[in-house]
Formats: C-alpha cells, structure tokens, sequence
C-alpha cells in the first residue's frame, strides 16, 4: 500500500462517478455539498495531482472535513478507495500547511513516551476549564446545544506503570501475546486495558506490555503528517519486533487498523508484513479461545440487556464483525440485542470531534437515538475514540446507557 498522492493516479482514475459512496458519507449526508462527498474529493485530489488545482489553505481544511470512517471505500463498487486518496491529499496539503503545533504535537509529544504525562494533565486541564469558562472562544466549541462534551478523565500514572511487564497465564501458557495497549487505554480508560490483559490471561496468552511502545502513529497519519506516523512506526517496530511474540494484539480499531494495513506502507514491505502479520484483535483472539458458554442453574437468571457498536476501523478496516457478536451471544447473564446500523460511523472519529464537535454531535445523533431503541442497558465497542463519542451521545440521547469496552464486560461477567 503506497501513501504518495503521486502513486494512486490509477486509484484516482477507477472513479466511475457514479455516487455510490455518497449514500453511507456522514459528511455529505450533512452538508449536501459534493466536496464533502468522497466522489468530489477523489475529483479534487485528481486536480490537485495535475496540477489544475493549486494547493491552498481551504483544499487542505475541505480534505480534512472527513471522517476516514472507510464507509466510501467499502461501497465504491469501482475499486476507487476514496478514503486512501483523501488521507493522501491531506499527506501533500500538509507539507505546505501543518501547523507548528500539528507538527510538534505528532513528532514531538505523541512518539515520546516522557512526554505523555503532560499530554494527559493538558487534557484534564482543558475538560476542567471547559467546564469552568464554556463560553471562552476556544472552549466554547465544546458545547452544542447548551450541552457540554463529556470528556474522559485522564489518569496521573499510566496502565503500563501499574501492571508488571509480563503477566502470567491462567494455567498452562500456550501462547506468548504482546499487548499493544495504545495511548487511551494506558492513560484514561484503564479498567478496559486491564480488562484486556486478565481476559487473555484467562485464556491462556502470557501477556507481555512493551514500556518502549509509543502512540500507533494514527492521529498523525490520518492528519497527513507522514513523516511523524514513520517516526510513531519505527519506534514501535524496534520495540515490539524480533521478540518471539505469537500476537501482537490491539483493544483499539484504530490502532489494529494502522499497526496491520498501514505499517507495511510506512516500515517498508519487507519489515512492515512482518510486523503486521503478528497483530491481531482482542476481541478475535478472546472468541477463538474463550471458554463454551455456562449452562444457565434455573433459566431464570435476570440477563442484562446489551447492544454492540462496530467501529469503522474495525469493521471495514480489520474486517471484524462476527466475534464481537460471538462472544455478546455467550456471556453468562448477557441478552445480545442488535441495534439499527450498529456499523454506521458515530461521528467521533478522534480529532474531527475535537475540530468541528457541533457537527460530530448532530452526526451521531441517529447512533445515540438507535441505543436508546435497541432497549439496551449497556453499548460495548471496541475503540476508544469511538467510545468517549458513545459517552457523549448517551448522555444526550439515551441517558441511563453505560457504555463499556468488550474487556469490561467480560471482566463483569466472568468474574
Ligand atoms: S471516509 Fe467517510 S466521511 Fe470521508 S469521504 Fe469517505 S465516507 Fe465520507
Ligand atoms: S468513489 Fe467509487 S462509489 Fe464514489 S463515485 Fe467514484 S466510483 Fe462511484
């Protein structure tokens, strides 16, 4: 997989035109206007290449009005693979037009792990002042409707600082894992990383944590800094790799979907397969080796309602779908029920949430409306991204919904 816009000119030339991508867009559903459709993008980005279209500040900011939900390249029945195209134009716009702070942030903060301590504390601070001061211009964009973003809390030591670097199976050890924990679950949402490493335990996987491991590189790559997702890969290939690992598996779709698809581009083919070949998700793993379900006592066992949401990455990027279903449907004092469109995008996708939250909201309005229907008491996913945006819209549109990882339920469930 090439990441040069230069490459993909034969990607750019299977556009058929025919707006079968614009059905499932969340941006254009919005909008209605065709660049932010992934057919008009594909048409600016073949202007771009030719040099019709000269670079500018607002081609940038139009490329980046997209979600990569990955929802245009899975219908494009041409092979055209919109979303690649349009992360690659933002890779060209933003070698003229990344910011300083874009920049230090990517090549600076998130591929160092000493600096993640004051990454956390930046973000703690920002939730409280918005809670403080909403209606100061930068923080004011936090709050749409008169309701203000739930934000997630961060923790002041991370989950790799509280667990020991290798965790023993239950039982005999059959399989060797390196558990990829990514930035969220090692400093905000620590119960699902926790969750992670005893369920693989229980099944037994001696899991190992990588100190050395830095964030995947996807808030850079998917921005269009190339050059910091190389730098984000490198670092973690020279800590995970050569190592004797049977897995390396990831609790975070976006993660998954960067360290297997889009390292191969950034390592090279050789180091990149290698390396994406190991990496899997914890949900797959846990359904292939989890235990046969518990024959209920009586049949009258009060069962908890649960709905699950697919993250984009994980269902057109991994291709993951059954296992999360697999393992709902067999946890002891678990009713699965499916909600409508559990696979449309809920509109979080990481920092267009933070950029533009108004329209995140009303993008993910019909996600929050279709938990509340579903009848569910609990909405399990599997991306933490995806999951503070559950928080957010649960609160607004389905109060009284928990919203869990798949470790925490099954860390509920099977204790
Ligand atoms: S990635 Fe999603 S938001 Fe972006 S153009 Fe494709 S369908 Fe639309
Ligand atoms: S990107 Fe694919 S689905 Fe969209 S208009 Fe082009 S050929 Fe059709």
């Amino acid at each position: 997989m090439e990441t040069d816009l230069k490459t993909l000119r034969p990607l750019i030339d299977k556009c058929v035109m025919c707006g079968g991508c614009h059905p499932d867009c969340p941006t254009y559903k919005l909008t209605r206007y065709e660049h932010d459709s992934a057919r008009g993008k594909v048409v600016l980005a073949g202007a771009l290449l030719d040099g019709s279209l000269s670079p500018t500040k607002e081609l940038s900011a139009t490329f980046n009005h997209c979600l990569s939900c990955m929802a245009c390249t899975s219908a494009c029945p041409a092979g055209a693979d919109p979303a690649r195209v349009i992360v690659s134009a933002r890779g060209e716009l933003f070698k003229k037009y990344g910011g300083y702070f874009e920049k230090f942030l990517f090549r600076k903060m998130l591929t160092s792990r000493p600096a993640m301590p004051f990454l956390a504390a930046f973000f703690n601070l920002t939730a409280f002042m918005a809670r403080l001061f909403p209606r100061l211009p930068f923080l004011s964009k936090f709050s749409s409707e008169g309701k203000q973003k739930v934000f997630p809390d961060f923790s002041v030591k991370n989950l790799k600082g509280r667990f020991p670097e290798k965790t023993p199976a239950k039982g005999n050890t059959e399989l060797k894992v390196a558990y990829f924990v990514g930035c969220m679950a090692d400093w905000a949402f620590q119960s699902s990383g926790a969750g992670v490493i005893n369920a693989l335990s229980s099944v037994g996987a001696e899991v190992t944590l990588v100190k050395d491991e830095v964030c995947c590189g996807a808030p850079a790559y998917f921005a269009g800094d190339l050059d910091a997702a190389k730098i984000s890969a490198e670092k973690n290939a020279g800590a995970f790799a050569g190592r004797g690992f049977d897995y390396i598996v990831t609790s975070c779709a976006t993660c998954g979907s960067m360290l297997r698809d889009v390292y191969p581009a950034l390592l090279g083919k050789t180091a990149g397969e290698e390396f994406a070949a190991k990496v899997t998700d914890f949900q797959k793993l846990y359904a292939d080796r989890m235990p046969s379900k518990p024959v209920p006592a009586d049949g009258k066992e009060k069962k908890v309602r649960v709905t699950y949401h697919d993250p984009c990455h994980l269902s057109r990027g991994m291709k993951i779908t059954a296992e999360p279903r697999r393992i709902l449907s067999s946890l002891p004092g678990v009713e699965f029920v499916e909600m409508a469109d559990a696979s449309a995008c809920c509109g979080g996708a990481g920092a267009f949430n933070a950029k533009n939250y108004a329209e995140s909201v009303a993008m993910g309005e019909k996600k929050g409306r279709n938990i509340q229907a579903s009848g569910a008491q609990i909405v399990v996913t599997e991306c933490p991204s995806c999951q503070m945006q559950l928080m957010d819209l649960t609160a607004r549109f389905s109060p009284g919904v928990e919203v869990l990882q798949m470790s925490e339920l099954i860390a509920r469930v099977r204790r």
